[in-house]
């Protein structure tokens, strides 16, 4: 039986850790092979590519700095020449330096709004061309329920956010006649690295505020993301899915 994305090529950013690294994992097990992004961290996406090329697929591991256009356009040109095509992108890669306003360096707020926006509209604007000329193609963004409803200590990261949800359904109207469809996921509170590092009493209150009383599995997110890479996602576009527990409805 055809797998659901069989034969698709997707690029994941930020695939060696966390909700990238679950959702190259989905797609992959769901038929489509791999472009894993990352910036600093070889070894574990050695480790991905490990785990994807015994499902059949190939897994090509490529370092690029989302938050610079040429190395992005050079990740979508090697993309290009090893499998001609691109079907799927995941705009994925974020960062957080959090900071209250008022003590918030502008070199924090910039480097956040160069990775996690900037960042997703450099790949955006390089797989237009291919997707373009296919006449085909699934976008999707990975925001943030910050971006939604705001947090204290987070401005530079729920503006982002929040400029991620308003330039992908932008891009979804303007891609819908060329067969492109555009959608976000956002998360709530999801257990990887990001979420480890804040303290304790910040988690507890979290946990209590969660209607589902548990913190998001990377899984959760990467469900989500396959259903929108794939087929049976055709008549959705410009859409925000929220996967939080409930913790904002
Ligand atoms: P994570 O565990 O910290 O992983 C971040 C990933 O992004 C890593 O693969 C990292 O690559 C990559 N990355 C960071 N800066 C990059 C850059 N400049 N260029 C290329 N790649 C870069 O984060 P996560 O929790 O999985 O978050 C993934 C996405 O989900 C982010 O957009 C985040 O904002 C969003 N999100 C997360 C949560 C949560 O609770 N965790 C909630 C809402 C939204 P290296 O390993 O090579 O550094």
């Amino acid at each position: 039986m055809k797998q659901e994305l069989e034969g698709k090529i997707a690029i994941v950013t930020g695939a060696s850790r966390g909700i990238g690294r679950a959702i190259a994992l989905n797609l992959a097990a769901a038929g489509a092979n791999i472009v894993a992004v990352y910036q600093q961290n070889k070894t574990m996406v050695d480790e991905l590519a490990q785990e994807i090329e015994p499902l059949g697929r190939v897994c090509l591991a490529v370092k690029a700095d989302v938050a610079v256009e040429d190395e992005v356009n050079a990740l979508v040109d090697q993309t290009m020449s090893q499998f001609g095509r691109v079907d799927i992108l995941i705009n994925n890669a974020g960062i957080t330096k959090d900071g209250l306003i008022m003590r918030m360096k502008s070199e924090d707020w910039h480097n956040v709004l160069n990775v996690n926006l900037s960042g997703m509209f450099y790949a955006t604007k390089a797989v237009t061309k291919p997707m373009f000329k296919q006449r085909s193609g699934k976008i999707v963004f990975v925001t943030s329920i910050i971006g939604t409803i705001g947090n204290a200590g987070q401005s530079n990261y729920s503006a982002a956010k929040a400029g991620v949800i308003g330039f992908m359904k932008s891009a979804a109207k303007e891609f819908a006649s060329r067969g492109i469809q555009v959608n976000a996921v956002a998360p709530g509170f999801i257990d990887t690295d990001m979420t480890k590092k804040l303290p304790d009493d910040v988690k507890t209150a979290y946990m209590e505020q969660i209607p589902l009383k548990r913190f998001g599995r990377v899984e959760d997110v990467a469900e989500v993301v396959r259903f929108l890479s794939s087929e049976k996602a055709d008549y959705i576009t410009g859409q925000v899915i929220h996967v939080n527990g409930g913790l904002y409805m």
